[in-house]
């Protein structure tokens, strides 16, 4: 089951998410592999759209903020765009368009930044917009300060977090084609609604609020890569946290939780394809036996074969004959 679990550290300014996404996450592989025109991603592009998946979760977990969280790459690469999108009740669904083949053992660099353009944009899409209102929306190269490329999508995110948001972040991320896992530690702003004491500080280092930040983000980066893959988020804590003083919430898990969604219904297709009118319908299938539509988003194809295209046209209310179209 997918689960979301924060943390604080008692008394100090730094809070902790870990998320393990396992059906929200093989749902968006299942649904591209089984796609007739592109099939699964490489192993390189699966593991690049998980480590995303799991961030643009734990930073949808953090934000108090009513609308979607939507977390994209353009890359200049062989993957042309890697984007996820996670809504407020953390329903996510994730995307990556790719060209030409991907090398086994390609870098993220490799895979996006090959011409120094690749970008990573992170976009805020509020629930009810209003006319005329942007999305907000904040974009960093894949470069980091002494401008060498980045190779890995946390030093990517925890870059722009400071940068944009001024917020010092740790994130430790891991995937594989059963698993989306991460791990986030943030020091809480001393100013506003975040700062937890109340009190104002002039110089944080010299009260040591840097330095328990500092501690903590030293130990979970310790965190490997297979032990995120593997233990279970108790053994985690447990081995990374077990000095400290940490305070768990309620997890978010089953309805509450994460989970796999997108707008896409066989409905909205049929409706498509009405709106496309019969005449275009029926060409096309004559031409190729069947009507197939797929969603850009998540993969998922929509067929419809002659009897249903007869039934969407022609027979408005009358019970259709069985038929063996594949959904
Ligand atoms: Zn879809």
């Amino acid at each position: 089951m997918s689960e979301i679990h924060k943390f604080l550290f008692e008394g100090l300014p730094v809070r902790g998410v870990l998320v393990r996404l396992t059906d929200a996450w093989t749902e968006v592989l299942r649904r591209r592999a089984a796609n007739t025109s592109h099939g699964a991603y490489p192993r390189p592009v699966q593991n690049l759209l998980g480590e995303m998946t799991a961030a643009a979760m734990l930073m949808q977990s953090c934000i108090k903020f009513d609308g979607a969280l939507v977390l994209q790459i353009f890359g200049d690469g062989p993957v042309k765009l890697a984007v996820v999108e996670v809504q407020p009740d953390f329903g996510v669904r994730a995307t990556a368009t790719v060209h030409g083949s991907v090398r086994d053992d390609a870098s993220l660099s490799q895979l996006v930044n090959l011409g120094n353009a690749g970008r990573c944009a992170i976009t805020l899409d509020p629930q009810n917009r209003q006319p005329g209102q942007q999305p907000y929306q904040g974009v960093v190269p894949l470069f980091g300060d002494a401008h060498e490329k980045l190779e890995k999508i946390s030093d990517v995110l925890q870059h722009y977090m400071l940068r944009s948001e001024q917020l010092d972040t740790l994130l430790v991320l891991a995937s594989d084609a059963q698993l989306a896992a991460g791990l986030l530690i943030q020091r809480l702003p001393m100013l506003g609604s975040g700062n937890l004491a109340g009190t104002q500080a002039a110089n944080e280092d010299e009260i040591g609020i840097n330095e328990h930040y500092n501690r903590i983000a030293l130990l979970a980066a310790s965190l490997q890569r297979e032990e995120l893959l593997t233990l279970d988020v108790d053994a985690i804590l447990h081995r990374l946290f077990w000095q400290e003083d940490l305070r768990r919430f309620e997890p978010l898990q089953g309805t509450r939780g994460p989970h796999f969604s997108c707008t896409c219904s066989r409905e909205r297709v049929s409706k498509m394809l009405i709106g496309l009118g019969a005449d275009e319908a029926h060409a096309i299938v004559q031409e190729r036996g069947e009507v197939e539509v797929g969603c850009d988003f998540c993969g998922q194809q929509y067929r419809y074969d002659a009897v249903d295209v007869i039934r969407m046209f022609h027979q408005p209310g009358a019970t259709p004959p069985a038929s063996n179209a594949v959904q």
